[in-house]
């Protein structure tokens, strides 16, 4: 046993000695450990990459490949839709607000997903609805339907960086580290893991990040039970028997099914977990699986007749981050330019809904522009940033986390990275009004910024 171990570490030094077994990374070499593996190579080299399938990363591959740019998309789950899907059930908001098409992407999931029926999706005013394991088939819908190629299970690790500019990412596969090299990279983790390891400058309101929640489905309980019962009453007296729930929460109904989803305040009395800490998370993970067994216990337990025969049939693939790195790019979104409705010349995108931390504080704001600046990093060249660690302060950053808005921003980068792929220019180099125009040719109405939402109801 020894033997072979020795074997084994001269052949990988050898290997990384050499480069006998492929490239190094910048990082790779920077550390001296990461070797990449030929036989992990990945066989495709597309023109625009995104990274995590989450809303913006279904919105940027949508864009990018409906606009005809050969178009890779990487996800680390085994299946697309990041939080919408994992979150089993809450409302994708902000997908049609004021029951008004927002774009011919956000239309694209919306067509697939009603393709299956009521059982699929129930469409509100500005949100859906939807029965998550529909969601994920729906998203394999509209890619192949725009030709998006795609890769589960595949996580990105690394960046390759050339001269300021980032020319491919690090990918973990179960044949070991691989690269996979693009034209332009669109960082749609949610966590800016892309743009931390290419050195991009990242923020983190460490300290007052928002709570992380675990989701939870139940059954065996009627509308009606639900609206009886007093769920702050339950948990003001099951909370000695079970310390870890939360002081109360809602239960929404799936779709149109007989089931219920549990969206609530997570850790937010548990202390601060910055989930890109591998011990922090750990503990949100481990804590937020024991909150979900207590809470469905306490409503066994203390909920009555109404809610006694409750039963708890699944929870998150994985807990749900609201906040952890943004992107600094050269604008900087403010809670002012959210709640003035501000509007900018290089608007790509605007934000509807609530100003709303998870829990902690729900702000009216006005519809408001997305400047260009906002999805660039403010130095590093050839990559783009969509969804939740968009250019933005921590309020800023929460104004603009209802799903339909990442689904917008992703749209926007996935455009311009095709654009300039095809051009054969930087991201940054891309002309402002081209960007523009595709987004109106493909149905984004820029006009919106400034718009009061009175009549929108409902937060996220
Ligand atoms: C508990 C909770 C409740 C919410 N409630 C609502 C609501 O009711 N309505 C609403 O509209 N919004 C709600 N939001 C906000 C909304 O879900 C998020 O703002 C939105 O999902 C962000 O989209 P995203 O694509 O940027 O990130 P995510 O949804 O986080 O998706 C990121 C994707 O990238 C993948 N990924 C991450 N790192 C890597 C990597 N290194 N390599 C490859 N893949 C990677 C992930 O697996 C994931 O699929 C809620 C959020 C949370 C957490």
């Amino acid at each position: 046993m020894k033997k072979e171990n020795t074997v084994d570490r001269r052949r990988f030094l050898m290997a990384v000695g050499t480069g006998a077994l492929g490239t190094r990374t910048r990082s790779a070499s920077r550390h001296g450990v990461l070797k990449i593996r030929k036989e992990a190579t990945i066989p495709y080299e597309p023109d625009v990459l995104v990274v995590g399938g989450g809303p913006a990363g279904i919105g940027a591959a949508l864009g990018a490949a409906g606009k005809g740019a050969d178009t890779l998309l990487i996800e680390h789950h085994a299946f697309f839709g990041g939080v919408a899907a994992w979150c089993l059930g809450m409302p994708i908001n902000q997908m049609r607000p004021g029951s008004k098409a927002r774009s011919k992407v956000h239309e694209l999931v919306i067509e697939r997903l009603l393709s299956y029926g009521d059982q699929a999706v129930r469409v509100g005013q500005h949100q859906l609805w939807c029965n998550v394991d529909y969601l994920k088939v729906a998203v394999l819908d509209a890619l192949d339907q725009v030709g998006c190629k795609y890769l589960v299970h595949t996580r990105a690790i690394d960046a390759v960086v050339d001269g300021g500019r980032i020319t491919g990412v690090v990918v973990a596969t179960k044949r070991g580290p691989a690269v996979i090299r693009a034209k332009a990279v669109v960082d749609c983790t949610g966590d800016a893991d892309v743009a931390y390891y290419a050195g991009a400058e990242t923020m983190k309101e460490t300290g007052s990040l928002s709570p992380i929640t675990l989701c939870l489905n139940l059954t065996n309980v009627t509308r009606e039970e639900v609206r009886k019962a007093n769920m702050a009453e339950i948990a003001r007296e099951a909370r000695a028997k079970y310390p870890l729930i939360p002081k109360g929460w809602g239960l929404g109904k799936v779709s149109n099914s007989s089931g219920f989803y549990i969206n609530h305040a997570g850790t937010r009395d548990m202390g601060q977990f910055d989930a890109t800490d591998p011990v922090q998370r750990t503990q949100a993970e481990c804590q937020s699986r024991r909150q979900v067994l207590q809470m469905a216990l306490a409503m066994r337990e203390f909920g009555g007749e109404e809610l006694g025969a409750i039963e708890l049939i699944g929870t998150g693939t994985q807990v749900g981050v609201r906040e952890t790195r943004r992107v600094r790019g050269p604008y900087v979104l403010t809670e002012q330019d959210a709640l003035s409705g501000r509007k900018f010349g290089d608007v790509i995108a605007w934000r509807s809904g609530f100003l709303d931390i998870g829990f902690v504080r729900l702000s009216k704001m006005k519809i408001h522009d997305v400047p260009y600046r906002a999805i660039l990093p403010e130095k590093l060249e050839g990559l783009l940033m969509a969804g939740r660690c968009i250019s933005a302060t921590h309020v800023a950053a929460s104004a603009g986390k209802s799903m339909g808005n990442c689904v917008a921003t992703g749209h926007a980068a996935g455009l311009a990275a095709a654009l300039s792929a095809k051009k054969g220019c930087l991201p940054r180099e891309l002309k402002v009004s081209q960007l523009q125009d595709a987004l109106r040719a493909d149905g984004v109405d820029l006009t919106r910024g400034g718009q009061s939402q009175d009549e929108l109801i409902n937060t996220g």
